[in-house]
């Protein structure tokens, strides 16, 4: 779970963090890593959903707790999902 945390927050970071975010919108994948499915799943995938589900406004830099926050939700999703996963893999 830890390394699952980090890895959120250098997406978060890289890719959610920055006033304008590159590809803002597409730029979380479809699969590749839990982290990705988490954040389509908690609508943390891009500056808009954001925005709509969470109240954290477009066109500014994360701040750190907003981060923290993000990160949190997304960390939450993944144990539940990994403790009652209906994803479970064959
Ligand atoms: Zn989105």
């Amino acid at each position: 779970m830890d390394a699952i945390r980090q890895h959120a927050r250098e997406f978060i970071d890289a890719r959610l963090a920055p006033a304008f975010p590159a590809k803002d919108g597409k730029q979380t994948p479809w699969g590749g890593h839990p982290v990705f499915r988490a954040q389509h799943a908690t609508a943390t995938c891009c500056r808009t959903c954001l925005q709509i589900n969470h109240g954290i406004a477009k066109g500014h830099e994360l701040s750190p707790r907003e981060r923290a926050y993000v990160v949190d939700v997304i960390c939450r999703w993944i144990e539940i999902e990994s403790r009652h996963g209906s994803s479970r893999r064959p």
